[in-house]
């Protein structure tokens, strides 16, 4: 109940893209409700979830979308993208393969999305410390070629999710205010 009659001054809509199973549905549950679930999702379709928050005293609603599956079948819509301001792309820091599609991953965004969007690379379970496979070297090195902003984060251990969601949305209302 805590939006109810509250004055709204910005709506941002952030979408969540990347590889299946790399988690992004546990950053969202974790940013919007703090909780994390470890068995799978059960529904397919699109999703989002929104949670209010204040930036230099302004009230914003973050909408954050969550692909609920559909990379599975190659079938991200232009619709997912339609009015996004900002997007986190997604890999799972144990997975090089998760990871190596984040080029396609940009094109596909860069393809459908508006041209100022703010885009942050993730790398998530960085729990899994001992299982790395991409180096944070090599992430540090792409983001920058790519001029996103980059950050590790673990859903399950809560490492760095509040971070990387305000740092998006502090930077989407710098651009816009
Ligand atoms: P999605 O397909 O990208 O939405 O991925 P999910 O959020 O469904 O997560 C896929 C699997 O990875 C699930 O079994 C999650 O429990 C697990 N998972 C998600 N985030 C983390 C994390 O930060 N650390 C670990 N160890 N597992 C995670």
């Amino acid at each position: 109940y805590g939006d109810f009659n509250q004055k709204i001054d910005y709506v941002f809509k952030v979408v969540l893209i990347g590889d299946s199973a790399v988690g992004k549905t546990q950053l969202l549950a974790r940013f919007a409700r703090n909780q994390f679930s470890v068995d799978s999702k059960a529904t397919i379709g699109v999703e989002f979830q929104t949670k209010t928050l204040i930036i230099d005293n302004k009230t914003v609603k973050a909408q954050i979308w969550d692909t609920a599956g559909q990379e599975r079948y190659r079938a991200v819509t232009s619709a997912y993208y339609r009015g996004a301001v900002g997007a986190m792309l997604v890999y799972d820091m144990t997975k090089r393969q998760s990871f190596d599609n984040m080029a396609k991953w940009l094109e596909e965004l860069r393809g459908h999305a508006d041209k100022n969007i703010v885009v942050m690379l993730i790398g998530n379970k960085c729990d899994l410390g001992t299982l790395r496979a991409v180096p944070t070297e090599d992430a540090e090195e792409f983001a920058q070629r790519e001029n996103l902003f980059f950050m590790e984060t673990s859903a399950l251990e809560s490492t760095n999710v509040e971070t990387a969601f305000l740092t998006i949305l502090s930077e989407i209302y710098r651009l816009i205010s």
